[in-house]
């Protein structure tokens, strides 16, 4: 099956229902899952069992009235691939947790929940992806853009061997007040742990035309790139539905992650 075939699957779903196809999808890969309930909603998450792990993230939620197809099935069905793909053949060293997250939309309020109940011991970093499926560059969306982390490290490293453009942006959502899943990592003292989105070229324009202008009015700048870039043209929207994605742009970010956890596991001495 296609990773764009799974990205329909969860097309125009209640959240609810969204929430059980991800759980469908994780027996159906052999995969075995916790689901942490708390008060408003409910995360699934997939355990290695190693004492050291690496998040791979994605929020299952949509915002009412949005299919929510490119935000966010498309990081759900490669976070799913990726599982999936260690699943059969597994790493030496470390593990990898996976951990899909409800409510990002109402403000992170799953990865918080998830972070506040569980901690963050033995998380080495986390790869956390929204809006995969249209472009065939890379945007990685951090708090803090001198990072030094290794997994970012990693992963530039990776896109660069692969010959794909990678870029690291200032994170536009929050200055606007609302961050990705991420952010909750990085509030709790993981450093490393940022977003990836795919981007095309025309975004890459919008975005340098907007980040050359001074600082002084952020949220306005944010705003406007917002209606002038294509990765925003169906965020939020009714059309935000699968005929706008390709099949290419899920499959290189999920080789990307893989490549780079592949990567760490090799190099890491624990
Ligand atoms: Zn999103």
């Amino acid at each position: 099956m296609s990773l764009i075939d799974i990205v329909r699957n969860f097309e125009g779903l209640s959240n609810f229902a969204r929430f059980e196809m991800v759980c469908d999808y994780l027996e159906r890969f052999d995969l075995g899952f916790e689901v942490q309930i708390y008060s408003s909603g409910r995360n699934v998450i997939v355990n290695s069992g190693s004492k050291k792990e690496i998040g791979v993230s994605s929020h299952f939620d949509a915002v009412p009235g949005s299919p929510g197809a490119n935000d966010n099935a498309t990081a759900v069905a490669v976070t799913l691939d990726i599982l999936k793909r260690f699943n059969n053949d597994p790493l030496k060293n470390i593990g990898v947790r996976g951990l899909f997250f409800d409510e990002e939309e109402k403000g992170l309020v799953g990865s918080r929940a998830y972070v506040r109940a569980k901690g963050t011991e033995g998380l080495i970093g986390v790869y956390n992806m929204e809006m995969v499926g249209l472009g065939d560059k890379i945007a990685l969306w951090s708090d803090d853009l001198l990072s030094e982390g290794l997994l970012i490290k990693t992963f530039e490293c990776v896109c660069k061997q692969d010959m794909i453009p990678c870029f690291r942006f200032p994170d536009i959502r929050k200055i606007l007040n609302n961050s990705g899943d991420h952010y909750s990592f990085n509030q709790a003292g993981i450093k490393d742990a940022f977003c990836i989105t795919t981007i095309s070229d025309e975004d890459i324009k919008v975005a340098a035309k907007y980040l050359s202008l001074p600082n002084s009015n952020l949220s306005l700048i944010s705003r406007q790139a917002y209606s002038e870039a294509p990765l925003f043209s169906n965020y939020h929207k009714s059309s935000d539905n699968a005929e706008h994605l390709n099949e290419k742009s899920l499959k290189m970010v999920s080789n990307l992650i893989y490549n780079s956890i592949r990567k760490l596991d090799s190099e890491l001495k624990i």
